[in-house]
Protein backbone atom coordinates (compact mmCIF):
# COMPACT_ATOMS: atom_id res chain seq x y z
CA UNK A 1 0.00 0.00 0.00
CA UNK A 2 1.24 3.48 -0.71
CA UNK A 3 0.18 6.45 1.42
CA UNK A 4 0.81 9.61 0.01
CA UNK A 5 0.77 12.37 2.43
CA UNK A 6 -0.83 14.93 -0.53
CA UNK A 7 -0.04 18.38 -0.08
CA UNK A 8 2.04 17.90 2.73
CA UNK A 9 -0.48 17.06 5.42
CA UNK A 10 0.63 13.02 6.63
CA UNK A 11 -2.02 10.27 5.74
CA UNK A 12 -3.90 9.28 8.56
CA UNK A 13 -0.77 6.84 9.12
CA UNK A 14 -2.49 4.51 11.79
CA UNK A 15 -5.78 3.63 10.10
CA UNK A 16 -3.68 2.87 7.10
CA UNK A 17 -1.18 0.62 9.10
CA UNK A 18 -4.37 -1.17 10.53
CA UNK A 19 -5.53 -2.03 7.31
CA UNK A 20 -2.34 -3.13 5.58
CA UNK A 21 -2.34 -5.16 8.88
CA UNK A 22 -5.32 -6.71 8.36
CA UNK A 23 -4.03 -8.43 4.78
CA UNK A 24 -0.85 -8.24 5.26
CA UNK A 25 0.44 -5.15 3.23
CA UNK A 26 3.52 -3.60 2.82
CA UNK A 27 3.01 -0.16 4.24
CA UNK A 28 5.52 2.56 1.70
CA UNK A 29 4.88 6.24 2.09
CA UNK A 30 5.00 9.12 -0.56
CA UNK A 31 7.16 11.60 1.34
CA UNK A 32 7.56 13.69 -2.41
CA UNK A 33 5.29 16.62 -0.65
CA UNK A 34 5.85 15.81 2.90
CA UNK A 35 9.72 16.67 3.67
CA UNK A 36 9.62 18.24 7.82
CA UNK A 37 5.71 16.90 8.18
CA UNK A 38 4.66 14.15 11.43
CA UNK A 39 1.75 12.32 12.48
CA UNK A 40 1.63 11.86 15.71
CA UNK A 41 4.93 13.27 16.53
CA UNK A 42 6.84 10.45 13.88
CA UNK A 43 8.17 12.04 10.97
CA UNK A 44 6.69 10.91 7.48
CA UNK A 45 9.38 8.53 5.83
CA UNK A 46 9.74 6.64 9.21
CA UNK A 47 6.33 5.13 9.64
CA UNK A 48 5.94 2.56 7.02
CA UNK A 49 8.26 -0.03 5.84
CA UNK A 50 9.81 2.56 3.54
CA UNK A 51 9.62 6.25 2.52
CA UNK A 52 10.27 7.76 -0.85
CA UNK A 53 11.27 11.73 -0.83
CA UNK A 54 11.65 13.70 -3.91
CA UNK A 55 13.93 16.14 -4.36
CA UNK A 56 13.03 17.75 -8.02
CA UNK A 57 13.14 21.51 -7.70
CA UNK A 58 9.88 22.99 -6.47
CA UNK A 59 9.68 20.53 -3.30
CA UNK A 60 9.74 21.49 -0.03
CA UNK A 61 13.33 20.47 -0.57
CA UNK A 62 14.51 20.54 -4.18
CA UNK A 63 17.91 20.21 -5.65
CA UNK A 64 18.52 22.43 -8.98
CA UNK A 65 17.34 19.07 -11.10
CA UNK A 66 16.31 15.70 -10.40
CA UNK A 67 16.77 14.22 -7.40
CA UNK A 68 15.33 11.58 -4.67
CA UNK A 69 15.99 9.61 -1.60
CA UNK A 70 14.52 6.58 0.51
CA UNK A 71 13.98 6.30 4.33
CA UNK A 72 14.07 3.36 5.89
CA UNK A 73 15.09 1.29 8.97
CA UNK A 74 15.42 -1.99 7.35
CA UNK A 75 19.36 -2.83 6.53
CA UNK A 76 18.63 -5.99 4.50
CA UNK A 77 15.81 -3.19 2.01
CA UNK A 78 18.53 -0.12 2.39
CA UNK A 79 21.42 -3.01 0.73
CA UNK A 80 18.84 -3.82 -1.93
CA UNK A 81 18.35 -0.48 -2.85
CA UNK A 82 21.57 0.72 -2.84
CA UNK A 83 22.09 -2.42 -5.17
CA UNK A 84 19.17 -1.58 -7.75
CA UNK A 85 20.84 2.20 -7.27
CA UNK A 86 23.35 1.04 -9.08
CA UNK A 87 23.00 -1.62 -11.53
CA UNK A 88 21.96 -3.92 -9.10
CA UNK A 89 25.72 -4.50 -8.41
CA UNK A 90 26.42 -6.04 -5.29
CA UNK A 91 29.96 -6.33 -6.10
CA UNK A 92 31.51 -3.98 -8.69
CA UNK A 93 31.24 -4.60 -12.80
CA UNK A 94 28.63 -8.26 -11.55
CA UNK A 95 25.35 -7.46 -11.43
CA UNK A 96 23.48 -10.00 -9.08
CA UNK A 97 20.15 -7.85 -9.30
CA UNK A 98 18.21 -6.56 -12.05
CA UNK A 99 19.06 -2.78 -11.45
CA UNK A 100 18.38 0.86 -12.83
CA UNK A 101 20.84 3.60 -12.76
CA UNK A 102 19.37 6.00 -10.32
CA UNK A 103 22.40 7.31 -8.34
CA UNK A 104 21.91 10.99 -6.73
CA UNK A 105 24.28 13.23 -8.57
CA UNK A 106 27.30 14.50 -6.26
CA UNK A 107 26.77 17.79 -7.28
CA UNK A 108 22.86 17.67 -6.40
CA UNK A 109 23.49 16.39 -3.21
CA UNK A 110 25.81 18.91 -2.32
CA UNK A 111 22.82 21.48 -2.78
CA UNK A 112 20.54 20.27 -1.07
CA UNK A 113 22.94 19.38 2.36
CA UNK A 114 23.20 23.24 2.13
CA UNK A 115 19.40 23.68 1.41
CA UNK A 116 18.72 21.06 4.37
CA UNK A 117 19.96 23.31 6.95
CA UNK A 118 17.44 25.83 5.60
CA UNK A 119 14.45 23.31 5.64
CA UNK A 120 13.04 23.64 9.23
CA UNK A 121 12.49 27.44 8.80
CA UNK A 122 11.44 27.55 5.57
CA UNK A 123 8.67 25.36 6.36
CA UNK A 124 8.50 27.19 9.91
CA UNK A 125 7.63 30.72 7.54
CA UNK A 126 5.22 28.31 5.52
CA UNK A 127 3.26 27.13 8.17
CA UNK A 128 2.93 30.56 9.09
CA UNK A 129 1.79 31.65 5.89
CA UNK A 130 -0.78 28.53 6.10
CA UNK A 131 -1.91 30.28 9.59
CA UNK A 132 -2.65 33.39 7.42
CA UNK A 133 -4.79 32.25 5.18
CA UNK A 134 -6.60 29.80 7.29
CA UNK A 135 -7.17 33.36 9.36
CA UNK A 136 -8.35 35.36 6.69
CA UNK A 137 -10.87 32.47 5.21
CA UNK A 138 -12.54 32.45 9.11
CA UNK A 139 -16.69 33.16 7.67
CA UNK A 140 -15.78 32.53 4.39
CA UNK A 141 -17.82 29.80 2.33
CA UNK A 142 -13.81 29.15 0.80
CA UNK A 143 -12.93 26.12 2.91
CA UNK A 144 -8.97 25.90 4.13
CA UNK A 145 -7.08 22.70 3.68
CA UNK A 146 -7.81 20.45 7.22
CA UNK A 147 -5.32 19.15 9.53
CA UNK A 148 -5.51 16.25 11.87
CA UNK A 149 -4.87 17.32 15.14
CA UNK A 150 -1.48 15.23 15.92
CA UNK A 151 -0.45 16.19 12.63
CA UNK A 152 2.29 18.46 11.69
CA UNK A 153 1.41 19.62 8.02
CA UNK A 154 4.49 20.89 5.80
CA UNK A 155 2.14 22.87 3.79
CA UNK A 156 3.63 22.31 0.20
CA UNK A 157 0.69 23.11 -0.92
CA UNK A 158 -2.06 25.15 0.63
CA UNK A 159 -5.33 23.61 -1.08
CA UNK A 160 -8.94 25.02 -0.67
CA UNK A 161 -12.44 24.50 -1.61
CA UNK A 162 -14.55 26.07 -2.78
CA UNK A 163 -18.33 25.26 -5.51
CA UNK A 164 -17.36 28.56 -7.67
CA UNK A 165 -13.76 27.17 -8.26
CA UNK A 166 -13.45 27.82 -11.94
CA UNK A 167 -15.07 31.37 -11.37
CA UNK A 168 -12.54 31.81 -8.68
CA UNK A 169 -9.39 30.56 -10.11
CA UNK A 170 -10.07 33.00 -13.83
CA UNK A 171 -10.76 35.98 -11.35
CA UNK A 172 -7.45 35.20 -9.53
CA UNK A 173 -5.43 34.23 -12.67
CA UNK A 174 -6.71 37.72 -14.65
CA UNK A 175 -4.98 39.36 -11.44
CA UNK A 176 -1.88 37.78 -12.19
CA UNK A 177 -2.15 35.69 -8.93
CA UNK A 178 -1.01 32.51 -9.71
CA UNK A 179 -3.81 30.22 -8.45
CA UNK A 180 -3.45 26.58 -9.62
CA UNK A 181 -5.16 23.03 -9.66
CA UNK A 182 -3.19 20.17 -8.11
CA UNK A 183 -4.37 18.29 -9.97
CA UNK A 184 -6.77 18.98 -12.83
CA UNK A 185 -7.64 15.00 -12.88
CA UNK A 186 -7.54 12.22 -10.56
CA UNK A 187 -5.59 8.97 -11.50
CA UNK A 188 -8.59 7.24 -12.78
CA UNK A 189 -9.59 10.36 -15.06
CA UNK A 190 -6.33 10.20 -16.91
CA UNK A 191 -6.33 9.13 -20.41
CA UNK A 192 -3.78 6.67 -19.58
CA UNK A 193 -5.35 4.84 -16.82
CA UNK A 194 -8.49 4.69 -18.65
CA UNK A 195 -8.63 0.93 -17.37
CA UNK A 196 -8.57 2.02 -13.85
CA UNK A 197 -11.79 4.06 -14.63
CA UNK A 198 -13.13 0.60 -16.11
CA UNK A 199 -12.08 -1.41 -13.13
CA UNK A 200 -12.89 0.78 -10.47
CA UNK A 201 -16.03 1.67 -8.37
CA UNK A 202 -17.43 5.07 -8.65
CA UNK A 203 -15.32 7.65 -6.85
CA UNK A 204 -18.06 10.50 -5.73
CA UNK A 205 -15.82 12.55 -3.26
CA UNK A 206 -12.45 12.29 -5.07
CA UNK A 207 -14.31 13.77 -8.39
CA UNK A 208 -16.16 16.24 -6.62
CA UNK A 209 -12.90 17.05 -4.80
CA UNK A 210 -11.31 17.72 -8.63
CA UNK A 211 -13.86 20.12 -9.00
CA UNK A 212 -13.08 21.65 -5.80
CA UNK A 213 -9.50 22.82 -5.49
CA UNK A 214 -8.08 25.38 -5.66
CA UNK A 215 -3.70 25.93 -4.63
CA UNK A 216 -3.23 29.56 -3.72
CA UNK A 217 0.26 31.02 -3.75
CA UNK A 218 2.39 29.65 -1.51
CA UNK A 219 6.10 29.47 -0.62
CA UNK A 220 8.90 30.43 2.17
CA UNK A 221 9.72 33.68 0.73
CA UNK A 222 6.46 35.44 0.11
CA UNK A 223 5.95 38.47 1.98
CA UNK A 224 2.74 38.21 4.55
CA UNK A 225 1.54 41.21 2.08
CA UNK A 226 1.17 38.63 -0.44
CA UNK A 227 -0.92 36.21 1.47
CA UNK A 228 -3.48 39.48 2.69
CA UNK A 229 -3.79 40.75 -1.39
CA UNK A 230 -4.39 36.98 -2.17
CA UNK A 231 -7.17 36.93 0.35
CA UNK A 232 -8.59 40.49 -0.53
CA UNK A 233 -9.22 39.35 -4.52
CA UNK A 234 -10.15 35.52 -3.31
CA UNK A 235 -13.67 36.92 -1.13
CA UNK A 236 -13.85 39.92 -3.83
CA UNK A 237 -14.28 37.40 -6.57
CA UNK A 238 -16.25 34.64 -4.54
CA UNK A 239 -18.95 37.53 -3.45
CA UNK A 240 -18.59 38.37 -7.48
CA UNK A 241 -19.16 34.89 -8.64
CA UNK A 242 -22.55 34.00 -5.87
CA UNK A 243 -23.64 37.53 -6.43
C1 LIG B 1 6.67 15.18 -7.20
C2 LIG B 1 5.94 14.00 -6.72
C3 LIG B 1 6.30 12.71 -7.09
C4 LIG B 1 7.37 12.44 -8.11
O1 LIG B 1 8.64 12.82 -7.72
P1 LIG B 1 9.81 12.77 -8.81
O2 LIG B 1 11.03 13.24 -8.08
O3 LIG B 1 9.40 13.70 -9.92
O4 LIG B 1 9.89 11.35 -9.27
C5 LIG B 1 5.62 11.65 -6.56
N1 LIG B 1 4.60 11.84 -5.69
C6 LIG B 1 4.20 13.06 -5.31
C7 LIG B 1 3.06 13.21 -4.34
C8 LIG B 1 4.84 14.19 -5.83
O5 LIG B 1 4.45 15.42 -5.46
Amino acid sequence: MLAVHLYGHPADMAQIQAICDRHRLILIEDCAQAHGASFEGRNVGSIGRAGAFSFYPTKNLGAIGDGGGITTNDDELADKIRWIRQYGWKRRYISDLEGVNSRLDELQAAILRVKLRTLGQNIDRRRRLAALYTDGLRGSSVSPPPCRPGSAHAYHLYVVRTQQRDAVMKALVDRHIPAALHYPAAVHQQPAYEHVRQASLPLPHTEALVREILSLPLHPYLPDAAIEHTLEALTAAVSASIA
